[in-house]
């Protein structure tokens, strides 16, 4: 048990080694919660928890061995959940036709995006109880704004969404809330794998791929990971009272063609 840190609440962040779960593990810290910073990569955890002053525990959230011992280490560590963030997440990389699907590919996002997620929960769920906590799950736009050729990536965060409907429904007597954020484009290494791809096919930079994505808003900008880490935040706290069930949409306002 780290000195001082059981009267915090505290926050089981996964994919915090990069991008948005850096973010949000950054904006929790700063709000107060003590942070595990849950990854496969080592040395990208560590750097967030040195950064918040949290916990680093390796894992891969598609193993539920790697998923129970991280949740001990986070109870060991801080002696209390009380808030999961289901934010680890790929996309596969790669743009392709449904009769083109590599259906191995499809596997692995889902594993990540969706059982991943469901694992988490699973474990989590007994000390929420005890916290009244809450879960914040990382969905994305392309959840209700499905985009051709990047199907797995979609439905599986679309299956994201529903899955947070119906375990907010299952908990919501015990006090639990469960809600998602769904973001548009962020410059993140996620982002850039996929990015890197739109540009092989149809030319440009990365610069260039941003000002197109930027186009199709109403605020002719991309979202910043700290935007996100902020409605995460607001999710996780009281602040958003009886929302529970509900998904928060942080895309600049996408726009479409009348
Ligand atoms: P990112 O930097 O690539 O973050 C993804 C994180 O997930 C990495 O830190 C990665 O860490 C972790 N991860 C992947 N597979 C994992 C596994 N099996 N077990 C544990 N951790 C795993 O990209 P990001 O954009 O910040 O993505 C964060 C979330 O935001 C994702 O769910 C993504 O779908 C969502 N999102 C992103 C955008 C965007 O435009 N960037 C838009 C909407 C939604 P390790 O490789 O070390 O495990």
């Amino acid at each position: 048990m780290i000195q001082g840190q059981y009267d915090r609440p505290t926050a089981f962040v996964t994919g915090a080694g990069s991008g948005i779960g850096e973010a949000i593990s950054m904006k929790l810290a700063a709000e107060g919660f003590a942070v595990a910073a849950i990854g496969r990569r080592q040395a990208e955890i560590a750097r967030t928890a040195r950064r918040v002053g949290g916990v680093a525990i390796p894992a891969d959230v598609t193993r539920e061995a790697d998923v129970e011992a991280a949740i001990s280490g986070c109870l060991a560590a801080f002696g209390r959940l009380d808030l999961l963030v289901n934010n680890a997440g790929q996309s596969g990389g790669v743009f392709e036709t449904a009769d083109e699907v590599d259906i191995a590919r499809w596997d692995a996002i889902f594993a990540v995006n969706v059982r991943g997620a469901m694992l988490c929960i699973k474990h989590a769920l007994p000390h929420l109880q005890v916290a009244e906590g809450t879960i914040v799950n990382v969905s994305s736009v392309a959840a209700i704004r499905p985009a051709a050729r990047h199907i797995a990536y979609g439905a599986s965060k679309a299956a994201l969404l529903n899955l947070t409907k119906s375990i907010a429904a299952e908990v919501g007597a015990w006090g639990v809330r469960v809600n998602a954020v769904c973001p548009g484009t962020v410059d993140t290494p996620l982002y850039r794998e996929i990015a890197s791809r739109r540009i092989l096919e149809e030319g440009g930079s990365i610069e260039e791929d941003q000002g197109r994505r930027s186009a199709l808003t109403a605020l002719k900008r991309l979202t910043t990971a700290e935007e996100v880490a902020s409605a995460v935040h607001f999710l996780a706290t009281a602040a958003s009272g009886t929302m529970t069930g509900t998904a928060v949409v942080i895309d600049s306002g996408r726009v479409f063609a009348p």
